[in-house]
């Protein structure tokens, strides 16, 4: 399908559009209903949603131990330019412009690079942000060079020892992995973002890992994701010692600094740990230390905020809060370069740059809370339209069998992840029946069930 054949397509998805009205409202609704809507919440009071995934295929070239995918996933087809890009228009019609798309699988990089270029000028037109989230063993540089050009924004690496990738042995030697990767986007203007699962196989490399990241003045955004008992994947539940609070404890002992987890909030605080911090030359400094301080400014960029659209629109609001809180404005500035000036003899040794850290805590398939699911700050797009991640993932099977409508010029089609493409009947094949897709390759609990049972016979 061509470029411009969006406009011809349109979803009718089951979830209700915000369109014209306050996009940010049940986002904000859902925190304040669970206590969850303090003085240091950012989501719902300016912005809508924090990402959006939009998963382009289920193949994978990997088969991690923590896999989100399910079983089945790998035996469905790959949705349609046409579907992923009206479930683009329900993206922007719930969120507005601004939002991050995530292009995501399995790993969309196993698609062909013109269907990734065609996604990435869509949202680019359709005013959001993209990023690719990839392994990255076929995210070469003439592949992200394309990507750039046709408007890709961010590029995130998911790197960590639930891969097994060939003749690593832990996340300290995945290093030079990472390095690689950071040599094949520099200078093509991409945001560089790491994601780690955070399991019992990686716990201790924590701090060394994130001692690492601290010094990589190109990364731009850190992710640590707590191992949950979802999807596919052979290891099942979470070992007890990680918490949220072990967690933050080892980046911090990598970042060796105090980085004000509590400060403000993305979500719900049983979701997710944020913080912010400047780098320079091998050291870091927190740029949330004064809580206080903080506080006020969200509220002065609340007030200012003329909440016309469902994303801050971050400089005219500023020019806005410093003209009327002039004093405010000047003890942020002061506490901004504070931090810089405590950077010491890092500043000598290389360039301050600003980090972000998270930390994402996703939920147990079987033990879903119901306040998180509904103050979700992570979605996925489905043919019902934007639904919590964690949710997803429980039920991934129901939704890629969940069919497409689309509406085009010669009426409506539709599409399931049974079939090849878009089809004129309503009733769709069962995803269940193996016979309409091959079972192409086994992976996660499946694959070690079919190779205990060679090995017994
Ligand atoms: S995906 Fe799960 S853990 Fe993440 S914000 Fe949504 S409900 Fe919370």
């Amino acid at each position: 399908m061509k470029d411009s054949a969006h406009a011809k397509f349109t979803i009718v998805p089951a979830g209700r559009s915000f369109k014209g009205e306050d996009q940010r409202a049940p986002l904000r609704g859902g925190l304040q209903s669970c206590g969850e809507y303090g003085a240091g919440q950012t989501a719902g009071r300016f912005y809508p949603i924090a990402c959006v995934a939009l998963e382009v295929t289920q193949r994978c070239n990997l088969d991690c131990t923590l896999c989100y995918l399910s079983d089945r996933a790998e035996m469905t087809y790959d949705p349609p330019l046409s579907v992923l890009f009206a479930r683009l228009a329900t993206i922007r019609s719930h969120y507005g412009a601004g939002v991050s798309v995530q292009l995501t699988g399995g790993d969309p990089t196993l698609r062909k690079v013109e269907d990734l270029e065609a996604l990435c000028r869509e949202i680019r037109r359709l005013g959001m942000r993209s990023c690719l989230m990839t392994n990255g063993i076929r995210a070469s540089r003439a592949m992200l060079t394309r990507l750039a050009a046709a408007g890709l924004d961010d590029v995130a690496f998911h790197v960590d020892m639930t891969q097994e990738r060939k003749g690593f042995r832990s996340e300290v030697e995945l290093n030079t992995v990472r390095r690689a990767y950071i040599r094949r986007v520099r200078g093509l203007g991409l945001r560089i973002l790491f994601n780690t699962t955070v399991f019992g196989g990686n716990f201790d490399d924590l701090p060394a890992l994130a001692r690492f990241l601290r010094d990589c003045p190109e990364v731009a955004f850190v992710s640590f994701q707590m191992q949950a008992d979802t999807g596919r994947g052979v290891l099942r539940a979470r070992p007890d010692a990680i918490t949220q609070d072990s967690v933050a404890r080892a980046i911090e002992a990598g970042y060796e600094t105090p980085l004000h987890f509590g400060t403000t909030a993305v979500g719900h605080s049983k979701c997710n740990r944020y913080a912010s911090v400047v780098t320079a030359g091998g050291r870091a400094v927190s740029l949330l230390s004064n809580q206080p301080l903080v506080h006020k400014v969200i509220a002065a960029l609340e007030d200012v905020d003329d909440k016309q659209d469902a994303f801050i629109r971050i400089r005219p609001t500023l020019r806005r809060a410093i003209r009327r809180y002039p004093f405010l404005a000047l003890r942020a500035l002061g506490q901004l370069v504070f931090s810089v000036a405590r950077l010491g003899p890092g500043l000598l040794r290389g360039p301050v740059r600003r980090q972000a850290v998270f930390i994402h805590n996703f939920m147990a398939a079987d033990d879903l809370e119901e306040d998180r699911c509904a103050s979700c700050v992570f979605m996925v797009a489905t043919a019902s339209g934007p639904l919590s991640m964690c949710v997803h993932n429980a039920q991934r099977d129901l939704h890629l069998a969940s069919p497409d409508r689309i509406d085009g010029p010669a009426g409506p089609s539709w599409w399931n992840a049974a079939v090849p493409r878009l089809s004129r009947q309503a009733n769709l094949p069962d995803l269940n029946d193996p016979a309409l897709a091959p079972l192409k390759r086994l992976k996660g609990q499946m694959r070690v069930l079919r190779r205990n049972q060679k090995d017994a016979s």
